[in-house]
């Protein structure tokens, strides 16, 4: 039995923060890794901003629930979970994937935490652990199951190169470029010839 490993954002569902940056019209919050790359100072800066415009739990869950997967995603996860044990890997939060969870049929999720007072109000957030896609991986492969995993941007790289096959889907040039050892696929209907290429390169191994 082999186990997909899918990341979300980009994947199956739209970039969280821009989408909730567009539905809100804050946009500060649409600011990303690529523009700032220290994680820390980022996600202070949208907690502040958060805080500021009264913005706590339930209001970015109802702005988020309004939020849809990609077009053809819901049917892509059904297709895979016939076929896979499917484990998502994702740098979100529960909380805020959660009401995109619904829409996929709450495929199983990692990812990290957010933290609330008792107003809803966010105060902090808990990342699982360092590099935590590519440790998921370690992990299924300690227990002997193959690993397909595919994602579209450098923090899953980490996460491909240690799978047993790995897909970069939705890619940017720069990042295809830069990692011409993974097949690269825009199309759910190509993601899964990628899926199914590669759990019969296994049996035939
Ligand atoms: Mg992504």
């Amino acid at each position: 039995m082999e186990i997909a490993c899918l990341d979300l954002e980009g994947v199956l569902v739209p970039e969280i923060w821009i989408a909730f940056a567009e539905k809100t019209g804050i946009e500060e919050l649409r600011k990303t890794t690529r523009d700032e790359p220290d994680y820390d100072v980022l996600m202070n800066y949208r907690l502040d901003i958060l805080r500021r415009e009264g913005l706590g739990l339930n209001e970015i869950q109802e702005v988020i629930a309004t939020l849809k997967p990609l077009d053809g995603a819901v049917e892509f996860v059904d297709w895979l979970r016939e076929r896979f044990q499917v484990v998502i890997l994702s740098d979100t939060f529960y909380e805020f994937a959660s009401p995109l969870m619904a829409q996929l049929g709450y495929p199983t999720l990692l990812c990290h935490r957010l933290e609330s007072d008792d107003q809803g109000r966010v105060t902090n957030y808990r990342l699982r652990q360092a590099n935590p896609k590519r440790q998921a991986i370690v992990a299924f492969k300690s227990i002997y199951y193959r690993t397909i995993a595919a994602g579209d941007s450098y923090n899953d790289t980490t996460m491909l190169a240690e799978a047993d096959a790995g897909i970069l889907f939705h890619a940017p040039q720069n990042v295809i470029e830069e990692f011409p050892q993974f097949p690269a696929v825009q199309s759910f209907a190509e993601l899964k010839q990628e899926f199914i290429y590669a759990s019969n390169r296994s049996l035939s191994l």
